[in-house]
């Protein structure tokens, strides 16, 4: 369920906002002040941020520019004044609409829904544009997982790391030398052997027949090279 956080301190608004919002199948927080806000919205569990503008202590302009430091979620700002939609629009540190009170609640239930669906548009692309797909392997590389087949097969981190390591750079042979440096560093304990424990256990995950691998051959006497 899509969780909006509603910072405003009339709590008639809120309340109001909140309703809406839940009748249209959201779930709602409610923070009545600028730094109960800040703090809720730092918090990361939400999906959108209804922002009144006038607040006791910081005002909206001062929060939304706290949010946006670590959140970039969308944040719709609500007015009172019409004096202040110029203030909104001319506002260039990451308001991405406003609404004016009185607002009709269904059009703000609408907007809150566009700017959600907009947001996760956004994430989707970006996430798929860092996925890898090679032959029946998908690694989907924001969530570290990797399906082989449609099947998801768990991985270690080291051995995620390396696997799309050697999966971004196909086709070129890495001596164990470097792969250890790459993945585990220098400095780190364990030794080459560690890098080959790791390739056997990727072969495990993702060859048909991993003692005559299709995708992580062996280059004897070299090293490894992940073939594409
Ligand atoms: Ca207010």
């Amino acid at each position: 369920m899509k969780k909006v956080l509603i910072i405003e301190d009339e709590q008639s608004i809120a309340e109001l906002e909140r309703d809406y919002l839940e009748v249209n199948g959201f779930s709602s927080d409610i923070a009545m002040t600028g730094d109960e806000g800040l703090a809720k919205a730092l918090s990361k569990s939400y999906d959108l941020i209804l922002l009144d503008l006038m607040l006791p202590g910081l005002d909206g302009f001062e929060l939304c520019q706290k949010i946006r430091k670590t959140v970039d979620i969308p944040i719709l700002m609500v007015t009172a004044r019409k004096e202040d939609i110029d203030k909104i629009r001319g506002f260039d540190r990451g308001a991405d609409d406003y609404i004016v009170k009185p607002f009709n609640p269904n059009e703000l239930v609408a907007r809150v829904k566009a700017h959600i669906a907009r947001y996760n548009r956004l994430v989707n692309r970006e996430n798929t544009q860092n996925d890898l797909q090679i032959k029946d392997i998908y690694i989907e590389r924001n969530s570290r997982r990797v399906l082989v087949n449609e099947e998801e097969k768990i991985f270690t981190a080291k051995e995620f790391d390396l696997l799309v390591f050697l999966a971004t750079n196909p086709n070129r042979v890495f001596s164990k030398d470097h792969l250890f440096e790459r993945i585990w560093g220098i400095d780190s304990m364990g030794d080459l052997t560690t890098v080959t424990v790791h390739i056997r256990k990727i072969r495990e995950k993702i060859e048909v027949d991993p003692s005559n691998p299709e995708y992580l051959e062996t280059i004897w006497g070299v090293g490894y090279r992940f073939k594409k």
